[in-house]
């Protein structure tokens, strides 16, 4: 997904085998100019065909027959009821109409009817609104109008409503329209009772300011550090040659204080498998929703109304604000490229955004400093003062200076009085580490870039004349960018992605509609650079949580963190998930560094590997823990078994598999088949697995959910419980992972009414959340109105208390 797809990676590949052993040796040099210099004179035209044809195969032009395809779909699911189904199948029809036609607009108002059957009234507006603005037809009107006086009359907005109604009734249309008529009446009848509650009224019925309920997302750090803006007074950034740059705090911090909230310098959906968007393939046809088809291509927000770009069928925003934005700084450039950047992959495409999110001039400024044709001086850098220049710091060893590292130099990144900016400066100065990259690697990336550029040159980059925001004229007239500085540029940022990319995580619910307990899972929904969150060293056993809401990454502190103490960060091979020599490797083959910290020094003290992080196997003779590595004997000194581990992986490799059987069962609604196979699965992990394996939290953890779906309470809490033990030995009382089991173990005891467990639980389960997340956390205050909502239960006469 970051890199090119497979069969352009395979194509670079047979060309590196062919090259000659000096053109191979070539690329060891860790000058990018050089690197493009080679790339480009061996890029040939065959390369380009086989690229283009690669792009082809994805369909992200707009298609007129998918259009009416996905539209006629959605008039099914409409009729089934289906009506979030009915939605997204709408939205998918819009995504491939052209602007200003019938299709849009018939689009937009059957996905009203659809959010108008899902009570939500302000999307049918908006949709409404929409679909007038694209043409929709005059002698259809009439039904429109009347969708829109409902949606004012759900709503409270009583003065819009009456004038709606008004409207219509002196058009006389409702009267043409036979079938509105009676339509008509009801909702007069309605919006008469509407008036009359509204004169009881004493307050104003209208509706409350949208505003007021997302404030609270506003909020940042409480104290604003002014050398790392987004950063909390308690952070400061030092340097020194054996760690870098790195984070400490400059006093105690206690457990979920927030440290970093940063808005991403730029940040690139993820199209997710690819699969979906590959012309003609069956995840197409069925018009399966990827996560680029219900979240903001510009903020990342979820969204389910919408708004697709005008050029393409991929690019949709969750507003005709965010469009417009996305427009006029990035997307007139990406759009004519059609499948080009799906085919590079998500580092290329972030490279591209980078660039033009910064802008010719300082691009140019950053990359001529570097390849010194520019003298520092010259080159734009904030405050005019660049790095390299003496700074009058005296190093003090014991307080080190805030504007550079223990030696006094100044730390790359920051201006001139020591201030670390989120901007395109601060990004051009994350380590691309290009001598450190493998010559193959830098072949591929260098000719995807080369190959990247002259498919901009096709598609007539500098910008189009047509273009509509005055932005692009001042493109063509005073910028005109220089191939090569833009080419530069964009390698240097693919290379930065390998070690500074920041996945992008929001929590997907991955039930169907209507589920009462929701299941929910991290998934990656964008790649990005965010300069303040890079700075952060790795640890396996991290002392920070990193979570999201739509592009802006908020840091806390997930355990005491001590005065003076570095704030450390997982880049993913954590100590709850990977063994020491698998989380070693990992980290020196992406990161190129050899892990240190404390867990990965503990492990290597204590010999590692005796316990699988994953739990152990038991004896099959007298159930007592196994150990050793091949074959493994029992611990228990009386009973002398001895078992194969190929044999115990064969076994459970094939449990493995049952579980997973059971888990398309339960999506699949068969849900009492799946009960039954889970429990024979359970037998069966009994008499070889501890009660810690992994596999044995993911069996309870899917009886658990079969159950709710079941509405068996109590069953579904008692396997819950059993989950939680396996995964509070995994990954600790305070993971997040914990967290997200106490939810659904929360949500499970609150539907069946076990109002004590369910308040102690739902504690647990929002302290340890609000601690990763923060208390703006939609889960928190989910949890927060379960316990409300618990808390008026026993007043209740009769209620159940149990
Ligand atoms: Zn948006
Ligand atoms: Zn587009
Ligand atoms: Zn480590
Ligand atoms: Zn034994």
């Amino acid at each position: 997904m970051d890199l090119p797809v497979e069969e352009w990676r395979a194509h670079v590949h047979r060309r590196w085998r062919q090259l000659p052993p000096s053109a191979q040796a070539a690329l060891r040099t860790s000058a990018l100019r050089e690197v493009l210099r080679h790339c480009s004179s061996l890029l040939q035209l065959e390369d380009e065909a086989f690229l283009q044809r690669l792009a082809d195969g994805f369909s992200v032009e707009k298609d007129p027959d998918a259009c009416l395809l996905y539209k006629e779909e959605g008039n099914k699911a409409f009729l089934r009821k289906a009506y979030r189904a009915a939605a997204g199948l709408y939205s998918k029809g819009a995504s491939h109409a052209r602007p200003n036609t019938q299709e849009m607009a018939l689009c937009f108002a059957n996905r009203s009817a659809a959010f108008f059957h899902l009570a939500q009234y302000e999307t049918c507006l908006e949709d409404i609104g929409r679909a007038q603005r694209h043409g929709y037809p005059e002698r259809l009107r009439p039904k429109l109008m009347l969708r829109k006086a409902e949606c004012l009359v759900a709503l409270g907005r009583r003065q819009e409503a009456a004038l709606a109604v008004q409207d219509l009734e002196q058009s006389g249309a409702a009267q043409q329209a036979g079938t509105g008529a009676p339509d008509l009446q009801a909702l007069q009848r309605r919006l008469s009772h509407l008036k009359a509650r509204v004169r009881e009224d004493t307050g104003p019925a209208e509706a409350p300011p949208l505003g007021a309920a997302h404030a609270s997302e506003e909020v940042g750090p409480s104290a604003k550090n002014e050398r790392i803006p987004g950063a909390s007074l308690s952070v400061s950034l030092r340097s020194d040659p054996s760690r870098g740059r790195y984070l400490i705090v400059t006093e105690d911090i206690l457990p979920g204080e927030l440290l970093v909230k940063e808005e991403a310098f730029v940040s690139v959906l993820n199209p997710g498998e690819t699969a979906g968007l590959r012309r003609g393939s069956e995840a197409q046809r069925d018009g399966r929703a990827t996560p680029g088809d219900c979240h903001c291509h510009r903020c990342l927000k979820p969204v389910v109304a919408t708004v697709p770009c005008q050029g393409c069928s991929y690019a949709k925003y969750c507003s005709q604000q965010c469009l417009q934005l996305a427009w006029e700084r990035y997307h007139w450039a990406e759009c004519p490229l059609g499948g080009t950047l799906l085919t590079l992959g998500v580092f290329c495409h972030v490279a591209l955004r980078t660039v033009l999110l910064a802008g010719f001039e300082a691009v140019s400024n950053l990359v001529k400093t570097v390849q010194g044709t520019v003298s520092p001086e010259a080159a734009s850098v904030p405050d005019g003062q660049p790095p390299g220049q003496k700074l009058n710091a005296r190093p003090d060893p014991a307080e080190s200076s805030p504007r550079g590292g223990a030696s006094g130099a100044p730390i790359p990144g920051c201006d001139r009085d020591g201030s670390y900016q989120s901007s395109y400066y601060a990004v051009f100065h994350l380590l691309p580490h290009t001598e450190k990259h493998s010559p193959e690697h830098k072949f591929l990336c260098g000719l995807s870039i080369v190959a990247l550029c002259r498919k901009l040159k096709e598609a007539d980059w500098p910008p189009r004349a047509q273009g509509p925001s005055a932005q692009e004229a001042a493109l063509t007239t005073e910028r005109t960018p220089e191939p090569s500085v833009w080419a530069e540029a964009m390698l240097r940022h693919v290379l930065q992605l390998h070690c500074n990319a920041q996945g992008v995580t929001a929590l997907q619910e991955a039930g169907s509609e209507g589920d009462l307990v929701t299941e929910r899972r991290q998934v990656r929904l964008a790649t990005g650079l965010f300069p303040s969150i890079s700075l952060m060293n790795h640890s396996c056993r991290p002392n920070t949580s990193l979570s999201f809401r739509g592009s802006v990454g908020s840091v806390h502190a997930s355990r005491l963190i001590a005065r003076g103490q570095e704030i450390l960060h997982c880049y993913g091979p954590h100590e709850g998930r990977m063994d020491v020599a698998t989380r070693q490797q990992k980290l020196r083959s992406q990161y190129f560094f050899d892990c240190r910290c404390q867990a990965c020094q503990e492990e290597a003290a204590h010999g590692a590997g005796v316990t699988p992080k994953q739990g152990g196997f038991r004896c099959p003779t007298c159930r007592a823990a196994l150990q050793g590595l091949d074959p493994l004997g029992c611990s228990n000194g009386s009973c002398r078994a001895q078992v194969s581990r190929t044999h115990l992986l064969g076994q459970l490799g094939d449990l493995q598999q049952r579980v997973e059987t059971a888990g398309e069962l339960l999506r699949g609604d068969r849900t009492a088949r799946a009960v039954q196979l889970l429990l024979a699965c359970r037998r069966e992990a009994e008499d070889f697995l501890t009660s810690e394996h992994v596999l044995m939290g993911e069996i309870e953890d899917r009886l658990a959910q079969a159950y709710a779906s079941l509405g068996d309470w109590p069953k579904s809490a008692a396997h819950l419980r059993n989950s939680l033990q396996v995964v509070e030995a995994q990954h600790g009382p305070a993971s997040v992972e914990m967290g997200h089991e106490l939810f659904k173990l929360a949500q499970v005891l609150f539907n069946g009414f076990a109002v004590t467990e369910a308040v102690s639980v739902i504690e647990k389960a929002e302290k340890v959340l609000s601690l990763h997340y923060g208390p703006e956390n939609e889960q928190v205050q989910e949890l927060q109105q379960m316990k409300a909502c618990l808390r008026e239960l026993p007043s209740r006469p009769g209620g159940p208390t149990a």
